[in-house]
């Protein structure tokens, strides 16, 4: 629990400040949240990063090479803003690169992404030990080793009232070792929470007035693996839907090759499931895919998106493509073109690739110069955005349910939300005055806005 044995550090630190910077995914952002729930708990009192604080906390990444540089630009900004506070650095960067984070003076604590549930008090204990001149100026290395012995770490739920979405995490890490990734490494292998488990969070923040939840991780598609006895994501699915209550829930990330049919029926027949899929697909050519160690081909995922969309009418799909994998030539970034450009995407996220200290790809011949990934990252995104309108405009005319989240920030005197197949919906305020946040309002679609953005009337239900 501390770092002195036999202590454990009560605490209760009324008043005290604690700024948060979270780089990365949503299961950071997640974590996040969930960590500024336990400090709130403690007394703590949050505040903007920019702001003098008496604790900084960074949750970092690692995916790409610009992630891990902009992580040491905020840290160094945080140790600038305050001298005197505690420097905490956590999440997946630092679990792959301890000492590198901590060689940055003025970093007091370095946590991996897992054994957080505990970083109150190791904070607590810094800020104590710091104050007495005890703790070290090199700050300490509190990563745990990543073994089979880990269990998935419950931290708390959410609960910020302004939110009609609530992100639930069920998985945490990865045994897939795509050449390309840290995740792994970061995170360790497969642990999922318990579906029981699951069934209970879920229902409580459904009790605590979300309307959509999206179940994430890292791996979301590999849940239960760990577990035994039959249990996976469909199952798990299956038993979520039939809870009481006012809900919707989305998945997170699946992997092409663990998109069964069975998922996809259970989407088609339960109007409790969003019609969305995000499926990464990465790569639109064999050689490549196989090199990134991706266990699916082009022409397997090309069947895929048409099941889905033949069983599933007006799904979106969303997908991540990494362009500049070492060894990419032209005629493999144009499979991956050609085969976008006939599949009709929600949206794509497009990513050029960086070699990630310790794994494979980082070490393989034929690195591609940074001047050719711009211009294909430049291409897809174009692409992208043709894509997306042209998926927003097939529903102009339809009638969509919205899940409405805020008056609009963006467009004064509109109402905007979010419809299970990930279009963003505006409508004027002036037809439902109030009471409208987190219900869902059938919204007559009459125009395409700026990009994908759709515009429309509330109608009656
Ligand atoms: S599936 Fe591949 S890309 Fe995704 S986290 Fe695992 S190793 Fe990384």
């Amino acid at each position: 629990m501390s770092f002195t044995n036999g202590v454990i550090w009560v605490v209760e630190q009324q008043g005290k400040r604690v700024a948060f910077y979270t780089l990365g995914c949503k299961v950071n952002q997640q974590e996040t949240a969930s960590l500024m729930k336990l400090f709130r708990k403690r007394g703590f009192r949050v505040v903007d990063f920019k702001k003098d604080a008496d604790v900084y906390i960074i949750n970092t990444c690692a995916v790409t090479h610009t992630a891990a540089q902009k992580c040491r630009q905020v840290i160094r900004r945080a140790i600038g803003r305050s001298p005197a506070a505690v420097v905490a650095v956590l999440g997946c960067y630092s679990q792959v690169a301890a000492e590198e984070v901590l060689s940055i003076p003025g970093v007091d604590l370095v946590v991996g992404t897992s054994g957080r549930s505990r970083l109150v008090e190791l904070v607590s204990e810094a800020m104590e030990k710091k104050r007495s001149g005890e703790w070290p100026a090199k700050g300490i290395n509190a990563v745990e080793a990543l073994d089979g012995s880990l269990d998935f770490e419950q931290l708390p739920l959410p609960d910020d009232p302004r939110r009609t979405r609530a992100f639930l995490k069920i998985e945490d890490g990865c045994d897939q070792f795509c050449t390309y990734c840290t995740v792994p490494y970061a995170r360790g292998g497969v642990r999922s929470l318990h579906p029981d488990l699951v069934q209970e969070r879920l229902s409580e923040l459904v009790c605590a007035g979300y309307r959509e939840v999206v179940l994430t991780g890292v791996h979301t598609s590999a849940y239960g693996k760990d577990l035994g006895g039959g249990v996976n994501l469909p199952r798990l699915l299956r038993e979520l839907v039939e809870l009481p209550g006012n809900f919707r829930i989305r998945l997170s990330s699946v992997e092409p090759a663990e998109v069964t049919e069975e998922l996809l029926e259970l989407l088609a027949t339960s109007p409790r499931l969003c019609r969305h899929l995000h499926i990464p697909l990465q790569s639109g050519d064999d050689e490549i895919l196989c090199r990134m160690n991706r266990p699916y081909t082009a022409e397997e995922y090309r069947k895929l998106f048409h099941l889905a969309r033949e069983m599933i009418p007006g799904i979106a799909i969303t997908t991540d493509v990494l362009v500049g994998f070492p060894g990419e030539e032209e005629r493999h970034f144009q499979n991956t073109f050609n085969l976008i450009a006939t599949l009709p995407f929600r949206d794509l996220h497009v990513f050029k690739y960086s070699p990630r200290p310790g794994t494979p790809a980082a070490a393989m011949p034929e690195q591609v110069a940074p001047p050719v990934k711009d211009r294909r990252s430049s291409c897809l995104r174009r692409l992208a955005d043709e894509l997306a309108a042209s998926f927003a405009r097939r529903f102009v005319g339809e009638t969509m349910t919205v899940l409405v989240e805020r008056r609009s920030r963006k467009r004064q005197g509109w109402w905007e939300g979010l419809t299970d197949n990930y279009l963003r919906v505006f409508f004027p305020a002036s037809q439902r005055k109030s009471g409208v946040r987190g219900e869902f309002v059938p919204v007559r679609i009459l125009e395409v806005g700026p990009r994908d953005e759709l515009q429309g009337e509330a109608v009656e239900n």
